[in-house]
């Protein structure tokens, strides 16, 4: 029988941190969406706010990737063009308590996926890779030629492990055109104040941490490590905001109408901050003082790392609009107005 709903993208994932924020930026471009999540990682008060801020909710399955009955369901009863697949874990830390946890959520929800989607005759894929799969290269900036390393976790390997299925899958059949995007630091919030980061605890990344800080919650920030060889001596990342990257997602989608097989791409900004660089950053955009002290290096840290992202911009015609400033004062705003964030 002819299914005659509207064309929608599948979002797994699509009601955390960035799936919200991309959910938004593909409503608000016009498109339909439907989001699979099993909320082990982010709340439903998320997708209404969502509704607030697009004038209309995003259609919504709770459950979970790894799901093949619910999958095949979800697949007969859509019309799906095509799937950005956000869902897994992140938590790097964790990963070295539960790999088996990371392994399965991130590799065979991978997997579970694909399977479903080939079933459904669904080809094109956006995945949510991260610039971890390239390890500790040696030379700056990152370039997507720059061989993948050995990532310092399991979540890392999980990732790098979930790309080179896919890209077996990609070759095994023309029909795949699959995006791997590898995210640089993603942070900051939308600018409304209404959608953002929601870490469970004690934030494990930078700006969260740093947010919580100026907001009185948490003391102090655990500087890790102030002798790696950088200006400063603290780490340097490439810091994203994650309404640009939410935006790579849409150019992504549309290059996928005609690059076939797996391609990939580094979504970062191309310029690097050190942890103290941030550190003041939010103080300039928060007005608050925010106590630090210097800590040894974490385990697993890598002392930089940032993207050339000039193929992105080439390829999909896609650059970070947004600079340091914007990205800390939105953190910021999400912070006062979402202080326990969606509870
Ligand atoms: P997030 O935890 O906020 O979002 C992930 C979402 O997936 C959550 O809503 C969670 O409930 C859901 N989920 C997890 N496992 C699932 C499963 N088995 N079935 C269905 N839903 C499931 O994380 P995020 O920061 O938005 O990250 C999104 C993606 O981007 C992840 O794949 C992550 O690995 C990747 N990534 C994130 C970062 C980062 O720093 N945030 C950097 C690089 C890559
Ligand atoms: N960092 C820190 N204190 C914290 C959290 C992070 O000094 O409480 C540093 C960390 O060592 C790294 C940078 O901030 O140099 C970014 O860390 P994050 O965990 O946000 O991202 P990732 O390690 O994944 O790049």
């Amino acid at each position: 029988m002819p299914n005659h709903t509207p064309e929608c993208y599948l979002l797994t994932g699509g009601a955390g941190y960035i799936g919200s924020h991309s959910t938004l930026a593909l409503m608000q471009a016009g498109h339909q969406v439907l989001v699979l999540d099993n909320l082990c990682n982010s709340s439903p008060i998320s997708l209404d706010r969502l509704g607030q801020l697009a004038g209309r909710a995003p259609l919504f399955v709770q459950g979970d990737v790894r799901d093949a009955a619910l999958l095949e369901q979800v697949f007969a009863s859509h019309r799906i063009s095509a799937v950005l697949h956000f869902a897994g874990l992140k938590a790097v830390g964790e990963s070295v308590q539960q790999p088996l946890a990371y392994f399965d959520n991130n590799v065979a929800g991978t997997i579970s996926l694909c399977k479903a989607m080939a079933q459904a005759g669904v080809f094109k894929l956006v995945f949510s890779s991260s610039a971890t799969v390239y390890g500790e290269p040696e030379t700056m900036p990152i370039h997507e030629s720059t061989p993948t390393g050995r990532p310092t976790n399991p979540y890392g390997r999980s990732k790098l492990m979930a790309e080179e299925v896919l890209r077996d899958l990609a070759a095994s059949d023309p029909r795949w055109r699959v995006a791997v995007l590898r995210y640089f630091n993603p942070v900051g919030a939308h600018e409304s104040g209404l959608i953002g980061e929601d870490p469970h605890g004690i934030p494990n990344n930078l700006l969260p941490y740093i947010a919580q800080v100026a907001g009185g919650k948490l003391a102090e920030l655990a500087v890790f490590g102030n002798d790696y060889p950088t200006p400063d001596g603290t780490g340097v990342r490439d810091y994203i905001h994650v309404q640009d990257l939410a935006q790579g997602h849409l150019k992504a989608l549309q290059a996928l109408q005609t690059r076939t097989g797996l391609n990939v791409w580094n979504l970062g900004t191309g310029q690097g901050y050190s942890v103290l660089e941030m550190l003041r950053a939010f103080e300039a955009a928060s007005g608050r003082q925010i106590p630090y002290r210097i800590a040894p290096r974490r385990p697993g840290d890598i002392a930089r790392c940032w993207a050339d992202a000039s193929k992105a911009k080439i390829e999909l015609g896609w650059q970070c609009k947004l600079g340091l400033a914007e990205m800390m004062r939105d953190a910021w705003r999400w912070q006062v107005q979402s202080p326990n964030g969606y509870a």
